[in-house]
Parts: structure tokens; sequence; C-alpha cells
């Protein structure tokens, strides 16, 4: 089972796709947590990502296809995986497809935009472990302080305001169209996710069933 999810910003992907990748034991390929880890180890790639991203821009397409070739030439993506923030605009699309891995299904979230707001500028990280936490939805034991670590509660640059506008932006318009090359590919399911994390999940889970058969 090869899947993409796509989901604005705060739309819930990664958390679906963790469970998704669980659920089926596949490998899930977030590109913002690579990016992300090289950012906290340091790397050149890392030095790279980290100023772009901050700013709330996408990663050069040559940079992030190679990092996603790659993952995807590693043998435990035999299996299956799902690919969680990528592709994001049409040349990665075009890249990802000439790499004929055949995608099964495609995951579209669908959230409205006042509700996404309302999530990323709640959503705090763990600045030690890297934690996820929302002050609303998934609120610390302790105000600003990890529950597992106690590490403290930070706000990523890439959730404030003005990068919170660009991403959703970016995310209008360049991603919402890839959906139409999934659509006529007819791979494309969409789910609302404006829903309980666990109710998205079952209906994810259940229309991949069902379109299975
Ligand atoms: P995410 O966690 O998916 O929101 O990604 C965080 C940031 O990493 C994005 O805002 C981009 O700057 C960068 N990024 C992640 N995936 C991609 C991609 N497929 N292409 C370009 N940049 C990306």
């Amino acid at each position: 089972m090869n899947l993409i999810i796509f989901g604005p910003q705060a739309s819930g992907k990664g958390t679906q796709a963790e469970k998704i990748a669980s659920n089926y034991q596949i490998i899930h390929i977030s590109t913002g947590d690579i990016f992300r880890n090289n950012i906290s180890k340091g790397t050149e790639l890392g030095r790279i990502a980290k100023e772009i991203i901050n700013k709330g821009n996408l990663v050069p397409d040559d940079i992030t296809n190679k990092i996603v070739e790659n993952r995807l030439a590693q043998k435990d993506c035999d299996k299956g995986f799902i690919l969680d923030g990528y592709p994001r605009n049409y040349h990665q699309v075009e890249f990802l497809d000439k790499l004929h891995r055949k995608i099964t299904r495609v995951i579209n979230l669908d959230v409205p935009r006042e509700e996404l707001i309302k999530r990323i500028s709640n959503r705090r990280v763990c600045s030690d472990c890297k934690a996820n936490y929302n002050l609303i939805y998934i609120k610390p034991k302790k105000q600003g302080l990890c529950d597992e670590c106690e590490g403290t509660l930070v706000q990523r640059d890439d959730d404030k305001p003005k990068a919170i506008e660009k991403r959703l932006n970016i995310y209008d318009n360049q991603t919402k169209q890839l959906l139409d090359f999934y659509q006529k590919k007819g791979v494309l399911i969409n789910i609302n996710g404006d829903q309980p994390i666990e109710k998205v999940f079952k209906d994810i889970i259940s229309s991949l069933n069902s379109s299975k058969h």
C-alpha cells in the first residue's frame, strides 16, 4: 500500500499519517520531519533548510526531490509507505510520477481555514524531545512544560502569524491543484478533517478498506 496524505498545515495530516502507518505497518515519510531533524542535528541540509522554513517558504525542489528519492529507495519502503508533506507542487508531482512507485490512494483532509488558524496559533513543541502539544486540544499537564521530559514548550517560528498566512496561501495556490492530478487518476479520497482525531482515522480506514475492492 503506497499512500499520500494531503492537507494544509494543522489539518492533522502528521497525526493521521502516523496512525495509518502503524495500522498497515508501512513507512511514514514526512519531509517536514526530515528537515526538522536535520535542523536540530545541525547538518548542512539543516542549515540550508532552517532559514527557508522559518520564513514559511518551500525548500527548493531539487533538494526535496532527492531526499524523497533516496528515502523511497531504501528497502523498508518496499512493504509500503505513506508520504506526508510531499509532493507539494507540480514539479514534485512529476518527479514522483517518474519514480514509478504506484500510488494506491491519495487521502485529502479537508478543514476550514478559521479552524486551521485556531489550531496553528495554539500549537507548541517541546524544545528538547520535540513532542507536540496544542493549548486547546492536547494541553500539557504543567503549563509551558513537556509531559514527557519537562522541556520548555515553544512556538515553531513557522507557526507565527506571518508565516502561517504565507504557508496557507502557498497551500491554496499550489498544493490544492495537485489534487486534480490524482482525482483524474481515480485514486483521490476526500475526508472531513474537522472532526475528532479518532473519527477522522475511522473514516480514513473505512474509505481505504472499501476502495480496495
Ligand atoms: P510540514 O511539517 O510538512 O508543514 O513542513 C514544514 C516545512 O518544511 C514547510 O513549510 C516547508 O518549508 C518545508 N517542506 C516540507 N515538505 C516540503 C516539500 N515537499 N517541498 C518543499 N518544502 C517542504
